[in-house]
This record gives C-alpha cells, sequence and structure tokens, in this order.
C-alpha cells in the first residue's frame, strides 16, 4: 500500500466515499512488480445512477455555476497550490499505479497544476459578444454550462488528462462525473479529496472507479449526461461516439495516434536523434502522440538510423522508483502481450529489427518490461507503420524529397501529431500545412502546451482539449437579442 494521505476506498460521490451497492472492489497493481497496491471499488449501473444524478443535483442546486467568478477561480488556483504542495505523494501514486519513471511522474504532478492554475486565472475571462444585426436592438452572446459532464480516462496519462477535462470543465461551471481507466484508478479518487479540501462544494466532482464495459458504458449512456469527453482508443471512442447519439449528447474524443516524424536532410542531426528517441519512447512507447513512425531523408538515413539505434541501446530501462530510469514497464501483461505480438508481426512482414523488443530478465523480471526496439527496411503499409502499437517500437523508412514525405506522413487513417526537421523555413511551413495533424512541432518534438489547443485531426478525434478553446467544448453558445422599445 502506498503511504497515503488519500484513501482509495470506495467511490467519490457527493464528497463522500461510497462502496460499490453490490460490495464489488478488484485490485489495481504496480505494473513493474505485480503488486496488489489497492482494493478499488466496482461501480455498476446503480453507482454510476447515483453519481449523476447526485452531479445533476448540484448543478441544478446551482451550488457551483451561480458562486461568483473569482471564488471560483480562487477555488480551482486552490486546487493548483494542494497539488503543488503534494507533488511527491500524486507523484509516488502515478508511478506505482501507472509504472512510470518517479522523475516524469513528478513532472506530470506538476502539468496538472498548472492546468488548474491555468483555468483558475480563465474562469473570470468568458465571455461573449454584441454583435451588430439589421434590427431595433442589441443583439449579444453568453456562454453556459451544459450540466453534467461524464469525463473518461485512460490509464497512459490519468492525472495529466483527467486535469485537461476536469480543469476546463469546472472553470465553464459544469458538473462532472469522471471514470478512471481501471489499470490506474488511484490518482482521480486522490484529485477527489484534495479538490474537497480546497472548498470545492460537494458533489461538483465526483469519481466512479470500475470497468469500462459496465460503468463506463452506464456512464456514457445516462440521460442526464449532456456531454462526454473521452480519451482512449480509437475502438472504444467509436462506441462512445453511438453511446452519445442518444439524447444528442455533445462529445469529444481523444483518440489513437501513428504520427510521424519527418527528417530532412538539413537537420540538425544530433540533436533531432535524441528528440526522436524520447518523442517515441516517453512512457514507454504508450503515448498517443508517440511519433512511431521515423521518415528520412535518403541522404542521411544510414547515420540517422546508426545514432538512433545506438542511443536507443543505451535507454536505460529499470525500476520506476530509481532516479535514473528512463523506461518503465508496460501497463499491464495482457498488454505487454499485445506489443510483443506487434514485434512477431513486423519481424514476419520482413522489417529488420535492429535492436529490441525482448523481456528482461533479473530484477525486471516480475514486471512488464521490455526493451525499445528499431526497425528499418519497412514499408508505408506494414502492419507495425499503420497499426497503434502502443509500446516502444518504431520503424525508420528513407524519403526522397518533400513531395514523397507529406506522402508518407498523410498514409495513415489518424493524424494526431507530428514533427519535421529542417533548417529551410519556406520548406517547413509548406509542410507543416500539408500534413494532416492536429498538432505538429518544426525542429522540436514537443506539442502540448496547456494554453495552446491539443487534439487530433481523421481517427484521431474529434474536438480540441487545453487553452481556452476546450471551454468551448463545456459549453453552448446562447443568443440573446433584446429590442430597443
Ligand atoms: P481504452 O481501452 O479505449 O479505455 C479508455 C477509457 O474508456 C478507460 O477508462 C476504459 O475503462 C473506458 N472504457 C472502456 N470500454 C468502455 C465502454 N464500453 N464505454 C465507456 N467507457 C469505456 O483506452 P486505454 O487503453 O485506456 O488508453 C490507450 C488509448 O488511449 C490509446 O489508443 C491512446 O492513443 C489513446 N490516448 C489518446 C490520447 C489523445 O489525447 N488523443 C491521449 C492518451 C491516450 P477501463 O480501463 O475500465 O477499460
Ligand atoms: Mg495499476
Amino acid at each position: 500500500m502506498v503511504a497515503t494521505e488519500a484513501t482509495f476506498e470506495g467511490l467519490a460521490i457527493g464528497g463522500k466515499r461510497v462502496a460499490a451497492s453490490d460490495g464489488r472492489t478488484a485490485p489495481t497493481t504496480d505494473p513493474a512488480t505485480g503488486e496488489i497496491i489497492a482494493q478499488v471499488a466496482q461501480a455498476n449501473a446503480a453507482d454510476v445512477d447515483l453519481a449523476v444524478k447526485t452531479a445533476h443535483a448540484t448543478y441544478s442546486a446551482g451550488r457551483w455555476h451561480d458562486m461568483h467568478t473569482r471564488e471560483r477561480g480562487q477555488i480551482l488556483q486552490r486546487i493548483a497550490n494542494l497539488i503543488r504542495e503534494r507533488v511527491g505523494f500524486l507523484a509516488q501514486i502515478e508511478s506505482r499505479d501507472g509504472g512510470k519513471p518517479i522523475s516524469a511522474a513528478r513532472g506530470e504532478i506538476g502539468a496538472v497544476a498548472n492546468t488548474f492554475e491555468y483555468y483558475a486565472g480563465a474562469v473570470n475571462k468568458i465571455h461573449g459578444q454584441t454583435i451588430p444585426v439589421n434590427a431595433n436592438g442589441t443583439h449579444m452572446t453568453f456562454r453556459e454550462p451544459l450540466g453534467v459532464c461524464a469525463l473518461i480516462i485512460p490509464w497512459n496519462f490519468p492525472l495529466v488528462i483527467t486535469g485537461w477535462k476536469v480543469a476546463p470543465a469546472l472553470a465553464m461551471g459544469n458538473t462532472v462525473v469522471v471514470k478512471p481507466a481501471s489499470a490506474t484508478p488511484l490518482s482521480a479518487l486522490a484529485l477527489a479529496d484534495l479538490a474537497i479540501e480546497a472548498g470545492l462544494p460537494e458533489g461538483v466532482l465526483n469519481v466512479i472507479t470500475g470497468s469500462g464495459s459496465v460503468a463506463g458504458n452506464a456512464l456514457a449512456l445516462h440521460p442526464l449526461v449532456r456531454k462526454i469527453s473521452f480519451t482512449g482508443s480509437t475502438e472504444v471512442g467509436t462506441g462512445v461516439m453511438k453511446q452519445a447519439a442518444d439524447g444528442i449528447k455533445r462529445v469529444s474524443l481523444e483518440l489513437g495516434g501513428k504520427s510521424a516524424n519527418i527528417v530532412f536532410a538539413d537537420a540538425r542531426i544530433d540533436q533531432c536523434v535524441e528528440s526522436s528517441l524520447w518523442a517515441v519512447y516517453d512512457n514507454a512507447g504508450q503515448d498517443c502522440c508517440s511519433r512511431s513512425r521515423i521518415l528520412v531523408e535518403r541522404p542521411i538515413y544510414d547515420e540517422f538510423v546508426e545514432k538512433f539505434v545506438n542511443r536507443t541501446k543505451t535507454m536505460k530501462v529499470g525500476l520506476p522508483t530509481s532516479e535514473s530510469t528512463e523506461m518503465g514497464p508496460l501497463i499491464t501483461a495482457s498488454h505487454r502481450e499485445s506489443v510483443v505480438n506487434y514485434i512477431h508481426i513486423g519481424d514476419e512482414e520482413g522489417a529488420k529489427r535492429l535492436c529490441g523488443g525482448e523481456i528482461p530478465n533479473g530484477d525486471l523480471a516480475k514486471g512488464n518490461f521490455l526493451t525499445p526496439a528499431v526497425y528499418s527496411n519497412v514499408t508505408s503499409n506494414m502492419r507495425i507503420m499503420q497499426e497503434e502499437v502502443f509500446g516502444p517500437v518504431v520503424g525508420i523508412m528513407p524519403f526522397d524529397g518533400e513531395a514523397e514525405a507529406i506522402r508518407f506522413a498523410n498514409d495513415s487513417p489518424y493524424g494526431l501529431s507530428g514533427s519535421l526537421w529542417t533548417r529551410d523555413i519556406g520548406r517547413a511551413l509548406r509542410v507543416a500545412r500539408a500534413v494532416e495533424t492536429g498538432m505538429l512541432s518544426i525542429n522540436s518534438s514537443s506539442s502540448v502546451h496547456i494554453e495552446a489547443p491539443f487534439g487530433g485531426m481523421k481517427q484521431s478525434g474529434i474536438g480540441r482539449e487545453q487553452g481556452m478553446v476546450a471551454l468551448e467544448h463545456y459549453s453552448e453558445l446562447k443568443s440573446v437579442f433584446i429590442a430597443n422599445d
């Protein structure tokens, strides 16, 4: 059990902890050791109904959106402050529950505090417009909250993504029911405790733990939910969009990716290799923005591959508790099996595995570890270049010229993120405009900034998170005309 200032027992509904009505619990485990960390309540449809009705009653009573904007902003700021104060504790939870290297987990918790701080500042800057119209009067718009928002979270960045949804939803005045992933339920429960401590009225932020097929499904179908914000796989997201059709719920989806990293021959190669390495191995490759297709212009292809493979071999795969660990385990044994299956597929498709794809022994044998794998001799139509592996597996492919780079980059059902490396500014802008992706970094692998929109094109999703634009996805625009006489 993690040394705790939070309790992981029960669902967080109406500011209290309640057991599942049928008393069911399930363990959450440490992916690095297989140890059980805590038993977590498993919500059924009746529990979900209670959580949604609680959020709805809280919303209808106006206890949150009728509060003065400055006071609401101050509460969100206090949540940010408490997250910062507890960074060590929250990072420990996130690291143990999800297998993240502790140093990475600390960075993520800091980012969650920044998210709450950003939206704390946004609360009293949300406003409508006055619009000149061809009539005798004044036309204006208001941004109104929606009501109860269902927020469904994946396991790869549990508290970061919870923050991306909860903070703008609350800034807009909504109430929420959060459904964390079964593999990583703990940090959302800790956030529920901390929000009450910060003064958030009971019933505004509710957390139901449990399986996607029971709790997630009941939440997405609940008639009092006005909006579903889902982050996860394209497969489950497709089902969520269908569930949202009943009752015309608002829906935003952040789904899978298979992003391209385009390296032109004039790139600063050493800087590019180091950055490209993290762009695919961060979080052991379990990152929707992972740039797992590296496209390299032919004149520097061999040099890039050699440098990338040499650096990959030095990646420190180890226990998340060690400060020097660069890559932890995969989330579950079954997820590792699915990644290992892709290694077999890559081998069978005729791609050349230059290193990695092995299960380590010794200290790491109890966890879901896998060494990072690099493939050359890949073609765009191979499954390892088309499907989201969601692990430390990358294919490096040569290209000839700008047009071919764009064609390869766009040869994907996804369009989430990506990078391009060149010192030619004209080319950088031409290619950036031509790649079908929601986000792109030029001479960088960083595309996640709380102030800027985040989201995908094509099968990577609908809607945007982060930045002021996220507030639009948690609100309705109301249009009001007042006659002059
Ligand atoms: P997942 O299997 O799709 O699950 C996501 C969430 O949905 C979990 O909370 C899951 O609960 C729940 N769920 C499952 N079935 C459901 C149903 N029928 N109705 C409602 N909810 C249901 O995804 P994951 O494996 O956790 O996460 C990895 C995926 O997320 C990858 O594809 C990755 O690319 C994507 N992702 C995208 C972004 C982005 O911003 N675009 C960011 C991060 C991750 P259980 O855990 O209980 O099954
Ligand atoms: Mg876990």
